[in-house]
C-alpha cells in the first residue's frame, strides 16, 4: 500500500480509533476472541466523527488484508475516494452502530486490462456487506455486477443501507467481493467510495461549505465592486448578506497555480503538500467537487493527493457548462443535505471560448454591431495580437460579461435550493475566482501574460454561518493562500499546519501587509510582483525589468515609475526573501554556439527524470517546443546565446536515482559539430550527452561563463540556487493535453 503522508496518518490517528493491533491480526476471523479484545481495547477510544469510514480505517491499517487498498482513482467518468478490493477479498473493521445510522457510499466494478477498460473480458462479480457479531453474519447489502453483459452496469451506484435495526449492536461490517469464476475474474476490481455512517448535522457553529470560484472573473466586472452592467445580480446580493473583500487578489494571474495556491495555502505550491480538503476527509464530513477546467482535477488527484483519504469524495470533471455543473450539484446535495457538507463548484463559462446561451447574450451585446465578432468569440492569439478594433473589442467584452451573467443566475439556483432546503443559514458559502482576465488594459487579452490588476484583482464575497458580519467590506489587501485557513476557521476545523495563508478571522482583521504574486509556466516569461500600501513591484526575469506602480495615484498601471528612496531596493530584498524556497530544485543552462546559424538542441529526460513542462525562459528569447508527454524539449534560439531555466518536481516519482537528461544537436547531422557539455561552477566537461541531474558537478554558486565555441556549439548546465517552480503536473493523456492546449494553456 502507499505510505500515508505524515499529516494524514496523524490526522487518522486523532480521529480513527486503532481497532487492531500487532498482535491482534485479523479481527474479521477472529470471532469471539475478537469481540472481546474489541469491547475491552477499542471502545476505549470513543470514535468522534464519523461512526463509521472505510476509507479512513483501511487508509490507517498497519495491517491491510490482502488485494484491499484505499486510492483515489478514476472510474465511469468519476474521480472518487474508494477502498479498491480485487476479487476475492473482504475487509471488515468494528464499529458500533448508532440510532438512526444509514450506511451511505457509492459502489461500482472496473475491469482494466493494461490501464484500458475492458468490460467485455470481466465475469460477473457479487459485492456484499455483511454485518457480523455474537449472534451470527447477515448479509445486509448486495449487489451483482455484470459489467460485460449489461452495459447499465457500467456506472456508480449511490447507495443508502438504513442500519435502524441494528441500532446500539456492536460488531463487523465487513465488505466482501466474490465471483464464481475467480481466475478470468481478476481483471476486475470493485470500488466502495466512501462508505460512511455519518452523523454530523450542519450548524451555525459547523456549517456546511458552499465554495465557488470562477475561472477569468476579474473584480471590476462585478456589479458589487462597481461595475455598471447587471453581470452579478446574485453575487451583489449575497454581498449585501456576507462580507465582501474589496482588495482580494490572486497570487498568480493563471489557473495553475493559483487554485493549487487556494488549496494548499501556499506561494510555491507542490503536490506533496496537504490540501483544504484533509480536514473534511479526517471528520467524515461528505465532499464533492463539480468543475470544468482540465488543470483543477489533474492537480488536485495526482502525487501524493491521490492517496487516501484523498481530496474530495469525489471530484466530477469535464466541459461541463454551468447548467450541468449546477444539475450535478444539486443532484449531490440532494443525496447528502441531512448532513454536513462541502461543496466545491468551479465554473469556466466566463473563459474563452466565450459561448454564452443566446438569454445573456442578448443582455449584452449591442445589436446594431457589425463586424466580424459573432456570436462566440476563440480567436484568443488574433485579440492578443492586436487584430480587433474598439468595437469588436466591445462586442468581444460583451460576450466576456453574457457569460458572467450566465453563470451569476446559475448561483441562484444553487443560493434557492439551500433556501428551500432550509440550509442556508447553516452553509458558508464563499465566491471567488483563480485569476482575472486582460481585456487590453495593457494591450493584451487573456490571461498569464502579466502581474497587473485586472488579473490579479478577483472578486471575494464570503457569507458566514447565519449572515455574521452581514454588510461589511473589508478594505485590506486579502490573498488567494488566505481562502483554506480562512474557510476551516469559518467551519470551526483545524488547519494543517503547513499553510501559509492568514485566517481572516471572526475579527476580520485590518493591519496592512504584503501582497506577492508570481507568473510561471512555460509559455509565459517570469514574472514577481510585491505590493505593499500602495506600492507594487514587478520584476520580470526575461526581461531583467522592475517596474513600479503607485496605485493610488496610478491605478491603471499606465505609467511605471520606480518609488523613490530605498523602498525599491526594500520590496526587491523582500520579493526576493519569498521566493527563496524556489532555490532548491532549479537548472540553468546558456547556449552558444560558433557561426551564424540558429542552433537547435533537442533536451530529453529518462523516464523517472525531470519533465520540462516547468520550464522557464531567460535571456534571448528562443523558440520551445515541448513534446506531448512533457519529456522532450526541442529549443531554437540565435547562435549569439540564449538560456534556460527548468526545474525537477518535488514529487518523488521524479526525483529517482537516475536523474537523467540528454542533449543533442539537431543540426547535426553529417556535420563535424561538435556539441561540448560544460557542467557546473568547474566548467567540467561531461564525457557524454547525458547528464545526471544530481551530479555534484553541477553545483555553482553564480553563473558561471560559458565561452562562444571555435566550433559547433556550448552548451553549460549548473544547479544554480535561483528559483523554481513545481506547479505542474505530468499530463500523459494525449487527449487532455489537447483540451488544454484548446484553451491556450500549453503549447
Ligand atoms: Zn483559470
Amino acid at each position: 500500500m502507499t505510505p500515508i503522508p505524515p499529516h494524514k496518518r496523524r490526522a487518522l490517528g486523532k480521529n480513527f480509533p486503532r481497532l487492531r493491533s500487532d498482535h491482534s491480526g485479523s479481527c474479521l476471523w477472529m470471532g469471539l476472541a475478537c469481540l472481546l479484545w474489541m469491547s475491552t481495547t477499542a471502545w476505549a477510544v470513543v470514535p468522534t466523527v464519523p461512526a463509521f469510514d472505510l476509507v479512513g480505517l483501511v487508509a490507517g491499517d498497519e495491517q491491510p488484508q490482502k488485494n484491499v487498498e484505499a486510492v483515489m482513482r478514476g472510474a465511469h467518468g468519476q474521480t472518487r475516494t474508494a477502498v479498491r478490493m480485487k476479487i476475492p477479498a473482504a475487509a471488515g473493521y468494528p464499529v458500533k452502530v448508532p440510532e438512526n445510522a444509514i450506511l451511505q457510499f457509492g459502489i461500482s466494478a472496473s475491469a482494466l486490462v493494461f490501464a484500458v477498460e475492458s468490460p467485455e473480458l470481466s465475469q460477473p462479480v457479487t459485492a456484499r456487506i455483511w454485518f457480523d457479531d455474537e449472534s451470527g453474519s447477515e448479509v445486509i447489502y448486495q449487489r451483482r455486477i455484470k459489467l460485460k453483459d449489461r452495459s447499465e452496469d457500467r456506472t456508480w451506484f449511490d447507495e443508502k443501507v438504513d442500519l435502524g435495526k441494528l441500532a446500539g449492536r456492536s460488531g463487523t461490517l465487513r465488505f466482501e467481493t466474490s465471483s464464481e469464476v475467480v481466475e478470468e475474474a481478476e481483471i476486475s476490481v470493485v470500488y466502495w467510495s466512501t462508505p460512511r455512517i455519518t452523523q454530523t448535522r450542519a450548524s451555525l457553529d459547523s456549517p456546511n461549505l458552499l465554495f465557488i470560484t470562477i475561472d477569468c472573473l476579474r473584480a471590476d466586472h462585478v456589479g458589487a465592486y462597481g461595475y455598471p452592467h447587471p453581470t452579478t445580480p446574485t453575487i451583489d446580493g449575497l454581498s449585501e448578506k456576507g462580507i465582501r473583500f474589496a482588495h482580494a487578489y490572486a497570487n498568480a494571474p493563471m489557473t495553475l497555480p493559483s487554485i493549487p495556491q487556494i488549496f494548499t495555502s501556499q506561494l510555491f505550491p507542490s503536490r506533496d503538500e496537504p490540501l483544504l480538503t484533509a480536514p473534511f476527509s479526517d471528520a467524515g464530513i461528505p465532499s464533492a467537487a463539480f468543475i470544468n477546467n482540465a488543470w483543477i482535477p489533474l492537480w488536485l488527484s495526482q502525487g501524493a493527493h491521490a492517496d487516501p483519504p484523498g481530496t474530495f469524495d469525489r471530484i466530477i470533471s469535464g466541459a461541463l457548462t454551468a447548467d450541468n455543473i449546477t444539475d450535478q450539484a444539486l443532484a449531490w446535495l440532494s443525496d447528502h443535505e441531512q448532513h454536513r457538507f462541502a461543496l466545491y463548484l468551479h465554473f469556466l463559462d466566463a473563459h474563452t471560448p466565450y459561448r454564452p446561451p443566446a438569454r445573456w447574450r442578448d443582455v449584452f451585446v449591442d445589436k446594431n454591431y457589425r463586424g466580424p465578432v459573432g456570436d462566440t468569440f476563440k480567436d484568443d492569439k488574433g485579440a492578443a495580437a492586436g487584430k480587433y478594433n474598439a468595437a469588436d473589442q466591445k462586442k468581444i467584452i460583451a460576450l466576456y460579461d453574457a457569460g458572467i451573467r450566465y453563470i451569476d443566475s446559475q448561483i441562484d439556483r444553487l443560493l434557492q435550493e439551500l433556501k428551500s432546503k432550509k440550509i442556508f443559514d447553516d452553509t458558508l458559502i464563499v465566491i471567488s475566482a483563480d485569476h482575472g482576465e486582460e481585456l487590453w488594459d495593457h494591450g493584451s487579452f487573456f490571461h498569464g501574460q502579466s502581474l497587473y490588476e485586472e488579473l490579479l484583482h478577483i472578486p471575494l464575497i464570503v457569507k458566514l454561518p447565519g449572515g455574521a458580519e452581514s454588510g461589511r467590506v473589508v478594505e485590506r489587501t486579502v490573498q488567494g493562500i488566505d481562502l483554506a485557513p480562512s474557510i476551516l476557521d469559518w467551519m470551526n476545523l483545524p488547519s494543517p499546519d503547513q499553510f501559509q495563508g492568514e485566517k481572516l478571522g471572526r475579527t476580520l482583521d485590518q493591519t496592512p501587509r504584503d501582497f506577492i504574486a508570481t507568473a510561471t509556466q512555460a509559455q509565459f516569461p517570469t514574472r514577481y510582483a510585491i505590493r505593499r500600501g500602495h506600492t507594487k513591484i514587478v520584476e520580470s526575469l526575461n526581461a531583467a525589468e522592475v517596474e513600479g506602480y503607485d496605485l493610488e495615484a496610478d491605478p491603471r498601471e499606465a505609467n511605471a515609475t520606480l518609488p523613490e528612496g530605498t523602498t525599491t531596493a526594500e520590496l526587491m530584498r523582500d520579493l526576493r526573501q519569498a521566493r527563496s524556497i524556489l532555490r532548491e530544485r532549479g537548472f540553468q543552462m546558456q547556449v552558444t554556439g560558433a557561426d551564424n546559424r540558429e542552433i537547435e538542441i533537442e533536451m530529453s529526460s529518462a523516464p523517472v527524470s525531470a519533465t520540462f513542462l516547468t520550464l522557464d525562459r531567460r535571456g534571448e528569447k528562443g523558440v520551445l517546443q515541448l513534446s506531448p508527454d512533457g519529456r522532450r524539449l526541442q529549443i531554437r534560439g540565435p547562435a549569439t546565446g540564449f538560456g534556460l531555466r527548468f526545474d525537477r518536481l518535488k514529487d518523488s516519482n521524479n526525483l529517482g536515482n537516475r536523474d537523467l537528461v540528454a542533449f543533442s544537436d539537431r543540426n547535426a547531422a553529417g556535420k563535424n559539430t561538435p556539441l561540448r557539455i560544460s557542467l557546473g561552477a568547474s566548467g567540467k566537461r561531461s564525457d557524454a550527452a547525458t547528464v545526471d541531474l544530481n551530479s555534484a558537478d553541477l553545483e555553482s554558486p553564480s553563473e558561471p561563463p560559458c565561452d562562444k565555441p571555435e566550433r559547433g556549439i556550448h552548451l553549460c548546465l549548473w544547479h544554480y540556487p535561483g528559483e523554481k517552480v513545481s506547479a505542474l503536473p505530468e499530463i500523459k493523456d494525449p487527449a487532455l493535453r489537447e483540451r488544454l492546449r484548446a484553451l491556450g494553456y500549453i503549447q
